[in-house]
C-alpha cells in the first residue's frame, strides 16, 4: 500500500511558513455599507481601507437605480455578453464611459482584473513582445503571461531604461505592446505616461495603460491619466474599473473603435463569462451620471488626501512618494506592519498591513485611503491614533 496520507502536507507547511513570516492575511468581515465608518468584526472603526474614493459605493442615487433596474430587468444577466447578454443598459453604459473618456468606443466587462485578461491577450502572442513596468498590477502580469507573448521588466516609472529594454529586444520580435499602471496602487505615484508614450511611439510599439486608481481622481473632474497628461486619442488602450472611484463593480477598455471592436471579437472573459447584473450596470450609469454632474467630490478627495498626508508627515511618519490619495506609511518588517494594523484596530481605526507579495520583502506598509466621504474630524481622529501608536511602537517619537 502507497501511503498518499501526506499528499496535503505541502498545504500545511506553506500556510505554517506563511503564519511565521507575519504574511498571513487576516480576512476580516465588514457588517455594514462602505462608508467613512463602518462596522468590522462587530466593531464601528473609522475605515481607512477602500478605494471607494468618493463615496459612490452607497450612494442613495447608486442604490436607486440598482434598485429600479431590478425592477425593470430582473437580477441575472442569464448569458454571456456575445449571446444574450448584452443588453441596452450595457450598451448605454459603454458609450457614456467613452464619452467621459474622450475615446471613440469602450467595452465593459465584469472587473478591472477581467478587462486585463481581456485585452491583452487579442493585442499580442506567441512571438510578440511586452514591456512591462516593474510594479505592474498582479492582473497586468496574469494578463501578459496568459497572452504567451515574451515578457520584459522595464525598471519602475524609467522611461529611458523602457526605450533601452525596447531598443534591445524588439527586433527579435513581431511586435510589442508597452503596458504600465497609471496611479501605482500600492505606492500612489503616477506613471509618467507622457514620456513613455514618447518612447513607444518612436519605436510603433502599442501603448496601454491601467487606470483602476486614477479614474475619479486624476484629470478634469476624474477623467483618468489619459486627460492628466492630455494625451487623448494617443494611448491605444485603456483600462479601467468601475469598482473603486466609481463605487460599483466591472472593468472597461477603452479606445480606438478599431481596437474595441477586435477585442469584443476576442476577448475570452467576455465570450466565456456571464455579463454584469443589470443592477449594477444601472448603478454604474448613476456614477458617470454623478461624476458628469459636479467635480466637487474630486476636490473634496484631494482635500482630504492633503490634510491626511501634511498631518502624518508632521507626526514623523514615512509617506513613501505618492502623488494621489493613496497613503502608504512605510514601515518596513512584515511583522511591526501587521502589529501595527491590529493595535489600530483596537483604538478603533480600520487599516490594513500590506506585504510581500503585494508589496517586495522588507517594504510593508499600512495603505491608508481616505475617501470624500471622510470629514476632516474623522481624519484627525485618524491622526490621533496613527500618532498614540505610532509611538507606542517607537516608530515615531
Ligand atoms: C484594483 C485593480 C484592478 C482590479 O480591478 P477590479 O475591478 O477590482 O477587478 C486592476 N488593475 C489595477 C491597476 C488595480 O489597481
Amino acid at each position: 500500500m502507497v501511503d498518499t496520507s501526506a499528499r496535503l502536507n505541502f498545504i500545511y507547511e506553506e500556510l505554517q511558513r506563511l503564519e511565521a513570516e507575519s504574511l498571513l492575511i487576516n480576512i476580516r468581515t465588514i457588517e455594514s455599507p462602505a462608508d467613512a465608518w463602518m462596522v468590522v468584526d462587530g466593531r464601528r472603526v473609522l475605515n481607512f481601507c477602500t478605494n471607494n474614493y468618493l463615496g459612490l459605493a452607497n450612494h442613495p442615487r447608486l442604490r436607486q437605480a440598482a434598485q429600479e433596474a431590478i425592477e425593470r430587468w430582473g437580477v441575472g444577466p442569464a448569458a454571456v455578453r456575445t449571446i444574450a447578454g448584452t443588453t441596452a443598459l450595457h450598451r448605454e453604459l459603454e458609450q457614456r464611459l467613452a464619452a467621459f473618456k474622450g475615446v471613440e468606443d469602450a467595452l465593459f466587462v465584469q472587473s478591472g482584473f477581467n478587462a486585463n485578461q481581456a485585452a491583452i491577450p487579442p493585442l499580442v502572442g506567441k512571438g510578440d513582445v511586452i514591456f512591462s513596468d516593474r510594479l505592474n498590477h498582479a492582473s497586468i502580469i496574469d494578463g501578459c503571461r496568459l497572452s504567451g507573448a515574451k515578457i520584459i521588466v522595464y525598471e519602475h516609472c524609467d522611461p529611458a531604461d523602457a526605450e533601452a529594454k525596447i531598443k534591445e529586444h524588439l527586433p527579435q520580435y513581431r511586435r510589442g505592446l508597452l503596458v504600465t499602471d497609471g496611479v501605482f496602487s500600492m505606492d500612489g505615484d503616477i506613471a509618467p505616461l507622457d514620456r513613455l508614450y514618447e518612447v513607444a511611439q518612436r519605436y510603433g510599439v502599442m501603448t496601454m495603460v491601467d487606470d483602476a486608481h486614477g479614474e475619479g481622481v486624476l484629470g478634469r473632474g476624474g477623467r483618468g491619466i489619459v486627460d492628466h497628461f492630455d494625451l487623448h486619442g494617443r494611448i491605444d488602450v485603456e483600462i479601467g474599473t468601475l469598482s473603486k472611484a466609481f463605487g460599483v463593480v466591472g472593468g472597461v477598455i477603452a479606445g480606438k473603435k478599431l481596437i474595441v471592436d477586435y477585442i469584443r471579437q476576442k476577448a475570452r472573459p467576455f465570450l466565456f463569462s456571464s455579463a454584469t447584473t443589470p443592477a449594477d450596470t444601472a448603478a454604474c450609469l448613476a456614477a458617470v451620471d454623478l461624476l458628469e454632474e459636479s467635480e466637487e467630490r474630486v476636490q473634496k478627495l484631494w482635500d482630504n488626501a492633503r490634510y491626511l498626508r501634511a498631518g502624518m508627515e508632521e507626526l514623523g511618519f514615512d509617506t513613501g512618494h505618492s502623488q494621489t490619495p493613496i497613503l502608504p506609511i512605510m514601515l518596513g518588517e512584515a511583522g511591526l506592519a501587521k502589529t501595527f494594523s491590529q493595535r489600530l484596530f483596537t483604538e478603533g481605526v480600520f487599516a490594513m498591513s500590506i506585504g510581500f507579495p503585494t508589496v517586495p520583502r522588507g517594504l510593508a506598509r499600512i495603505r491608508v485611503m481616505n475617501t470624500a466621504a471622510h470629514h476632516h474630524d474623522d481624519l484627525d481622529f485618524g491622526l490621533e491614533v496613527f500618532a498614540k501608536v505610532g509611538r507606542e511602537l517607537g516608530v515615531i517619537s
